[in-house]
């Protein structure tokens, strides 16, 4: 009998588990497949690995403007790949070490509940007081471009940079994923094309933003097409023929490509659970329920990550993780903090709290600063000077409510801006705040004045 059972060692499980652990808690978490779940093995590690060795192809490009001229570089795609498992390999091991270490029992095994405190684990019968859900999530297929491992791909496919560069990659999907991996493969030298159901790429982000990040995409060779639907395609001539059409209707077309990377969303994973055996419920969508507390409808099952709700972020599930353990643990404990979010294409796009046009929705006032980055002279020395600093305040009483970051290393300036935002800071504590210089951070503090007529390095032109 254990205290806690968390099923699922993604990044929402294992930081569960560990926490549970360390507040005297009696755990076991159980896994199916490979410890660090999605995050770690076939998700966020393996994409920054290949987008940080593509990326650097662009650097070296980049560097004959100031004189420092390379040789043809030589593609080992082999090698890459080998540079990515040992990451992986490095980060799991470490992950499987701190549960051990921790006290953590790890059960192998597929985990289905048969009660509300009580799971089977390949015949194994294995009781708790509490339990965790943890179980993730998988990519969501559409009707026609059902994946096969050959013509059309999914993101864990694509992770295989060994199987060869497609001559053209089709996305269907400018999500995260679409776009990180549409990145990658324009670099490594793929014709890409990205498919986009909605009006725009990363739909649901600031729209602003998003069109001078499309802008920059394209410079890079890859084409975006939004507004389109992928209807079919057919293989012909040792290739592939992706039929499209304007959402709303309109002529149909017809895409060439070598290789489809499908990837418009995922679904959470409930399925084979048995989560009925214990009454727990789920949504429309499939998704787990819960409070604040990350307790289902069921006392003592608790749910977190992937299978919760959207956004689908490995911070998230991490946070979540935290907040399910300590409650299970009888600490209090709740979920209400900002979650950032966080596009690793070049230039970087991240955001936390409310757009411009959300806060507009909730009828709120707001003032907005903006800074571009080609007035930041940190940007030029780094030769990225493409994006803009985005600042959204109350007009009322110029309290922060969002912050969006185009522009090299917004993946770390976003969190100075959650943590104002956590604090409940105003436009005006960001632009008193000290920056050092020459920063990308000072872009935000400019950004934050100009909100109030009074950036340095820009005219403030109302
Ligand atoms: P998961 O990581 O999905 O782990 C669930 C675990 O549960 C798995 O190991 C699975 O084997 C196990 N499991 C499932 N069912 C059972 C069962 N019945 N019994 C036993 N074990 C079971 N997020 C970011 O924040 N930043 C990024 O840069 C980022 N990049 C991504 C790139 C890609 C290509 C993808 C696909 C995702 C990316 N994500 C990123 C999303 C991130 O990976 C997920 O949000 C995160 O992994 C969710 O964690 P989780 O703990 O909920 O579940």
């Amino acid at each position: 009998m254990y205290d806690l059972i968390v099923i699922g060692t993604g990044p929402g499980g294992y930081h569960a588990a560990i926490r549970a652990a360390q507040l005297g808690l009696k755990v076991a978490a159980v896994e199916e497949g490979a410890v660090g779940g999605v995050c770690l093995n076939v998700g966020c590690i393996p994409t920054k690995a290949l987008l940080h060795a593509a990326e650097t192809l662009e650097h070296a490009e980049k560097a004959a403007e100031f004189g420092l001229v390379f040789a043809e570089p030589e593609r080992d795609l082999a090698k890459m790949g080998r540079w990515r498992d040992k990451i992986v390999k490095k980060l799991t091991g470490g992950v499987a070490s701190l549960l051990k270490g921790n006290g953590v029992e790890l059960v192998r095994g597929f985990a289905r509940f048969t009660g509300p405190h009580e799971l089977e684990v390949d015949g194994k019968k294995l009781e708790a007081g509490k339990i965790i859900i943890a179980t993730g999530s998988k990519p969501a297929v559409l009707p026609g471009f059902e994946p096969d491992g050959e013509h059309v791909l999914t993101s864990t496919e694509m992770l295989q940079v060994e199987r060869g560069v497609p001559e053209k990659l089709l996305v269907i999907g400018g999500g995260v994923i679409g776009l990180e991996f549409a990145s990658i493969y324009a670099r490594l030298g793929s014709e890409v094309t990205v498919v986009e159901y909605e009006g725009q790429i990363l739909p649901g982000s600031d729209p602003e933003l998003v069109k001078l990040l499309a802008r920059s995409l394209k410079k890079q060779g890859i084409a975006i097409r939004t507004a389109t639907k992928a209807v079919g395609y057919e293989e012909a001539g040792g290739g592939l023929r992706v039929t499209v059409e304007p959402v709303g209707g309109g002529k149909q077309e017809v895409l060439e490509a070598s290789k489809i990377l499908l990837a418009v969303g995922r679904v959470p994973v409930t399925e084979a659970l048995n989560l009925e055996a214990a009454g727990i419920k789920t949504d429309a969508r499939g998704f787990v329920p819960t409070n604040e507390r990350m307790e289902t409808n069921v006392p003592g099952v608790y749910a977190i990550g992937d299978v919760t709700r959207p956004p689908l972020l490995a911070h998230k599930a991490m946070k979540e993780g935290l907040v399910a353990a300590e409650h299970a643990a009888g600490r209090p404990a709740a979920f209400d903090q900002q979650i950032p979010a966080v596009v690793y294409t070049q230039p970087e796009f991240a955001g936390v709290g409310m757009t411009e046009a959300e806060a507009m929705e909730r009828g709120i006032q707001v003032r907005v600063g903006r800074f571009p980055l080609s007035a930041s002279g940190r940007a030029m020395t780094l030769q990225q000077t493409e994006g803009m600093v985005k600042v959204i305040a109350d007009a009322e009483n110029d309290l922060l409510l969002g912050v969006h970051i185009l522009g090299p290393g917004a993946s770390d300036l976003i969190a100075e801006a959650a943590l104002a935002l956590e604090m409940a800071a105003t436009a005006t504590d960001l632009a008193l705040t000290v920056h050092p210089h020459p920063t990308l951070s000072e872009n935000l503090m400019e950004a934050a004045e100009k909100l109030h007529g009074q950036a340095i390095h820009i005219l403030n032109k109302r």
